[in-house]
């Protein structure tokens, strides 16, 4: 057993519910390159006092995931099997909910271990792990998923740390293979997911609190939806009665995905109605700043970076300017939505910077409504990384 001593803000961090150590938390940082990915580790104070218990993660967001503050836990099967338990316990709601069928299912971290999420998609389920320790724990993990899940059909397996060549990264691993596509519903909306060929499937579960707001709220709207992927929050505008919805998306996976997505609900892709474009954000932009559109509700939601052919976009560098476009094209009397996933923005600092924005627009711009993580299946730690999800909706009175 390896004692890892770390500093006193480190371990009051700790105290305050955040589970996630880095490499700037150690006392001694030439233990990182010492110890091996996977190791069971002890973290203790400058007294030599024992903290915590962690599993040391070195490809995932640090170096370590804390599981246990009870040096009596071990991660062996009955810890897994509580944990996994109590996630699938907290979940009994959706699971009975009639409208929703797909949700996540075990959140890292927030669930009690980091480093891998499993996600429930009406009856399959994907893994995601992020970190080699734990997918050395499949062989305990998957049967306990097997024994404590009435109603699953499959499993499939992503890896998302690197891997060796000739190592798999996605595979359908148990069970019957799920249909392609594969209809599941959310809110009584359906989406088209694929399961077994990307870790992408076709829908971002986070997102369901903000998908439900837009639903609510696009009644006779037009609606611009940018970094549309396969146009879920369009559709959520488009069933909630939005009267014309256009989704920009550069890849051209987006445009028969985003078809059938609407398609799947009744509902016409017909130009006139719901308009799906496949191009560049920044060039669509360009063309609406050139005719001086506006649009009712304006959603965006892009990758933390990307680079086109030709631009490069950088949630950190780059979000404030194209926000100051996004309020430029929103009506007055229109909303602003604004998305991230990139933990290191700083969420009030990023609001700020948001509002700072606006003024550059209009003086009457208010921030009205903020998501983060449905806590109901998406519960967090304190870390920063853990509570990733930022989107901020904006009301913009003149
Ligand atoms: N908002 C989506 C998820 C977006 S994922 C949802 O809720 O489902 C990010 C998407 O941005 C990807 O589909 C990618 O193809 C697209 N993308 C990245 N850079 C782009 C650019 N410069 N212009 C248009 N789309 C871009």
């Amino acid at each position: 057993m390896t004692n890892i001593k770390l500093y006193p803000d480190s371990v009051n961090k700790i105290h305050h519910g955040h589970r996630l150590i880095q490499d700037h938390d150690l006392i001694f940082p030439h233990q990182i390159d010492e110890i091996a990915e996977g190791e069971i580790v002890h973290f203790r104070d400058e007294a030599n006092h024992f903290v915590a218990k962690g599993i040391v993660v070195k490809q995932n967001k640090g170096f370590a995931w804390i599981f246990s503050l009870d040096m009596d836990d071990f991660l062996d099967q009955h810890f897994l099997e509580s944990t996994i338990q109590m996630a699938i316990q907290q979940r009994r709601e959706l699971f009975s909910n009639e409208a929703t069928n797909s949700f996540r299912l075990f959140n890292g971290e927030g669930d009690g271990l980091g480093g891998f999420t499993i996600d429930w998609y009406a009856g399959y389920l994907q893994i995601n792990w992020y970190s080699k320790a734990l997918f050395n724990e499949r062989d305990t993990i998957i049967p306990i998923l097997q024994s404590n899940l009435s109603g699953l059909k499959g499993i499939y397996e992503t890896k998302r740390y690197e891997v060796s060549e000739d190592e798999w990264t996605i595979q359908h691993t148990f069970g019957e293979q799920a249909p392609n596509p594969l209809i599941i519903s959310e809110n009584n909306i359906n989406y088209a997911v694929y399961l077994g060929t990307d870790w992408m499937t076709g829908i971002f579960l986070d997102q369901r609190h903000v998908r439900q707001f837009i639903q609510t709220q696009s009644e006779s709207l037009t609606v611009l939806n940018l970094f549309s992927y396969t146009g879920a929050f369009s559709v959520a505008a488009a069933t909630g009665g939005a009267a014309h919805t256009v989704s920009v998306d550069v890849a051209n996976r987006s445009l028969d995905w985003t078809k059938e997505n609407f398609a799947l609900n009744g509902l016409s892709t017909d130009i006139a109605d719901h308009e799906i474009r496949v191009m560049d954000v920044f060039d669509y932009i360009a063309y609406v700043k050139r005719h001086q559109k506006q649009f009712d509700m304006v959603v965006c939601d892009p990758p933390s970076f990307a680079r086109t052919k030709k631009y490069q976009f950088s949630v950190e560098k780059d979000y404030l300017s194209l926000a100051v476009d996004l309020f430029k094209m929103t009506k007055a009397g229109g909303m602003t939505i604004i998305s991230t996933n990139h933990s290191g923005l700083d969420r009030d600092l990023f609001r700020e910077n948001l509002m700072k924005a606006s003024k550059q627009v209009s003086d009457s711009i208010y921030l009205i409504q903020q998501f983060e993580l449905p806590e109901e299946d998406f519960p967090t730690t304190n870390d920063k990384e853990s509570q990733y999800l930022k989107v901020f909706v904006f009301y913009r009175e003149t």
